[in-house]
């Protein structure tokens, strides 16, 4: 393996938001309810740019310490790689998810490529499989890294809505809807096996467009899954404020998923999904089913 050298020195600050590197003491998240589908997760690094304002992780516990508002901090993990390294041991036949609570390809990543390092570690692993989930088309920059992964390499890009002026509201510092498309279509023509991630479901323009401009991606799976809010979750105002408080309701989560039934054909997958991992801090308010999946 031969890294890419780190930042020599950070910069306190990258537009605007406050980095505050570590030495991390582990890496592998071990996740034992075999229905999530994988092992670890693999998470480089600490909070998240994007700072999505529906983001429940925003709630856990290691997004509190922090004087800076979710969005508004990122923490990389220096030392994943080798920490990474040190573990891979533990990555036989297993399949890891990276990242469950922040995203690889935030612009961060751009600098300190942490997750392709870690990619790197992964790819020197040949029983172990992962799947990359983001919403960002930064992916795009490790293109020839992912494919040497061959079928052992999936991509999950989050697109919670058709409607980009719906994204400015809801994700205001994640890359716009167009670029993920693009984004999708690039990884797909370079023959890496695409899921298109509707989720969290936000309000969305027109269904059934939605879902056959998912397909011409050349994503070859879909799902659609519910939103999750904290109590007391300021984002139900905005969803009031909007008029998007359908997107609470199973009957709309319903409408858009059979939109996607209908052009990602095969195993109908709508069965109760496992509940994610409990909040420590709050309950959440009862949501519709996450991770209802189709295609
Ligand atoms: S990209 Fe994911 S982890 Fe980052 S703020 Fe948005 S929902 Fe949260």
């Amino acid at each position: 393996m031969t890294p890419l050298p780190l930042p020599q020195d950070p910069p306190p600050l990258f537009q605007g938001l406050a980095v505050e590197p570590e030495e991390a003491r582990s890496i592998l998240r071990p996740q034992k309810d075999d229905r999530y589908g994988f092992g670890f997760a693999l998470s480089p690094y600490r909070g998240c740019a994007h700072g999505c304002r529906y983001c429940y992780v925003r709630d856990y516990p290691n997004a509190l310490h922090t004087r800076d508002e979710w969005g508004g901090w990122v923490t990389p993990k220096l030392n994943a790689p080798e920490l990474l390294w040190a573990q891979r041991h533990r990555l036989h036949g297993e399949r890891v998810f990276m990242a469950s609570a922040t995203d690889p390809y935030q612009p961060l990543e751009r600098q300190y490529r942490l997750s392709r390092r870690c990619l790197e570690v992964l790819l020197l692993c040949p029983t172990t499989e992962v799947i990359l989930h983001t919403r960002s088309p930064l992916v795009l920059q490790d293109l020839e890294l992912l494919k040497a992964f061959g079928d052992r390499l999936s991509v999950g890009l989050s697109i919670p809505t058709d409607d980009d002026t719906v994204r400015q509201v809801v994700e205001p510092h994640a890359p716009a809807i167009p670029s993920r498309w693009a984004a999708a279509e690039r990884l797909s023509a370079a023959g890496i096996a695409v899921c298109i991630a509707v989720a969290p479901l936000m309000a969305v323009h027109d269904p059934h467009a939605f879902a056959r401009r998912a397909k011409a991606s050349g994503a070859s799976k879909a799902w659609v899954g519910g939103l999750r809010l904290l109590a007391q979750d300021p984002f139900y105002k905005t969803l009031a404020d909007h008029g998007w408080l359908k997107v609470l309701t199973s009957d709309y989560a319903e409408e858009v998923r059979s939109a996607f039934q209908a052009v990602f054909p095969g195993r109908r997958r709508v069965k109760k999904a496992p509940e994610p991992p409990a909040l420590p801090v709050r309950a959440p308010v009862p949501q519709p089913g996450l991770f209802d999946r189709v295609g």
